[in-house]
């Protein structure tokens, strides 16, 4: 019942993501991590994402009958876990282009799967990617008052969807959203008479604007911009579901199975720190002995191993769960996200440790994914948020 070893397809495409990696991204990932302006970084990462085109890693889940690779989650996850050792920005870029396809998956109908899913993996396009604009810059605030009481979760999305005739106009900003300069499309998060629903946006539609690209702490080659709708016009067509009211359902439906995929780049940043901080302590001499046979120092490594297998267990438990029901496992996949995050976090901060002054350096990679690991545990939800969520849904007996 219990097999963790990988299918012949797994390690064929794994091996395919290994040389990609070894080839495009290690090589330039630290000179791409310092360049100080965005507007300089995100046109060179967009060439490498798209030399990868022929590993079509922007639309894994979307099904073969549509073109795409209709790769089951537990894949999905170990691609991720590889793509982060190498880079997380990079994985962050790719990461966000599944996840966006997931509001269609989950609430789309087959006409507008078929329709878009077709227009993504039959593009011209060297590789074409889609955002996920949710975040506004007042908060949209996933109250949890209410739900203790109602179940419901309510949102304070401003950006807006007004219906005039057989078309939306979309108004508002979004902002942190990942892919938003590069993308080819955006679903995007919009209040309607109804309540808040997701609509897909081509970004060549008039009024789609980017305001700036953001200037990261981590996860430096993650393209990352702020958006303004201004008077977008879509057609209903457009509108996820041709049903009114559903994005908070479809945005608890995507963090059921995205939480997990976050969580394998989690994994996969914490493999690379410690994989650096267990090289370094067997190498480094001080006081006649290498640093590892320091109690302290090897308690560390064995506490960044340990860490790494169970986010990676737990990890694995949740993609595999995704891929046996119908539904995902919210909570599960959301204590993984928390759980690999918070690992991530200790085991880049105890790699510079270990490191010592040298890991305060620039040119030692560990302070780099120190950078990286601590948006991970505010992306895709805050671990707060995602704690409270997870006490809501055993509360609820969810
Ligand atoms: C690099 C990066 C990439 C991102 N990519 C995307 C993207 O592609 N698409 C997108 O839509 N968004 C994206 N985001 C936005 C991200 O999901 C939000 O920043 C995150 O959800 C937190 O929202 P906020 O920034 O508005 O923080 P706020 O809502 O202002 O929250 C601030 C803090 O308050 C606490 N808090 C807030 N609400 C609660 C609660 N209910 N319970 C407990 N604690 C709470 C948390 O500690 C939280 O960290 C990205 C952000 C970053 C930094």
């Amino acid at each position: 019942m219990i097999d963790f070893s990988l299918t012949k397809e797994q390690e064929a495409i794994l091996k395919s993501v290994r040389e990609f990696c070894a080839k495009e991204i290690i090589p330039v990932a630290t000179e791409l991590d310092l360049i100080s302006d965005p507007d300089e970084t995100f046109p060179r990462v967009l060439e490498i994402i798209k030399k990868g085109r022929d590993l079509e890693l922007s639309y894994m889940l979307i099904p073969e009958d549509y073109g795409g690779m209709g790769l089951d989650n537990i894949t999905i996850g170990i691609i991720f876990e590889e793509l982060a050792a190498a880079d997380a920005g990079f994985a962050g870029n790719l990461g966000i282009s599944n996840i966006a396809w997931l509001p269609l998956m989950i609430g789309g109908t087959d006409e507008q799967k078929e329709k878009w899913f077709k227009i993504a993996t039959e593009s011209d396009e060297d590789m074409f990617l889609a955002s996920w604009a949710v975040t506004e810059p007042q908060g949209i605030g996933l109250n949890t008052d209410d739900v203790w009481e109602t179940g419901q979760f309510t949102l304070n999305v401003k950006t807006t969807a007004t219906k005039e005739g057989n078309y939306y106009r979309i108004d508002g900003e979004k902002c942190f959203i990942t892919g938003g300069a590069a993308a080819n499309l955006c679903v995007v998060l919009a209040e309607t008479s109804e309540g808040p629903s997701h609509f897909i946006v081509p970004t060549d539609t008039p009024g789609f604007n980017v305001i700036r690209n953001e200037n990261l702490m981590g996860h430096r080659t993650m393209i990352n911009s702020a958006l303004s709708f201004d008077g977008v016009k879509v057609p209903e067509e457009n509108l996820i579901s041709m049903d009114e009211g559903n994005g908070v359902s479809e945005l608890l439906g995507v963090a059921g199975y995205s939480d997990a995929w976050v969580a394998a780049i989690a994994v996969g940043l914490s493999r690379a720190a410690y994989e650096c901080a267990s090289t370094y302590a067997k190498e480094r001499i001080i006081g006649g002995k290498p640093i590892i046979q320091y109690q302290a120092t090897g308690m560390m490594i064995s506490d960044m191993s340990m860490l790494i297998e169970a986010a990676r267990a737990m990890t694995w438990k949740a993609l595999w769960i995704n891929d046996t029901r119908e539904e995902p496992d919210g909570k599960l996949s959301a204590l993984s996200k928390v759980f690999a995050s918070d690992a991530a976090m200790k085991i880049t901060t105890d790699a510079v440790q270990v490191y010592g002054g040298a890991g305060y350096m620039k040119e030692n990679p560990v302070e780099k994914y120190m950078r990286d690991a601590k948006v991970m545990q505010i992306y895709e939800g805050p671990n707060h948020l995602l704690r409270v969520l997870v006490s809501i849904m055993d509360y609820l007996g969810m």
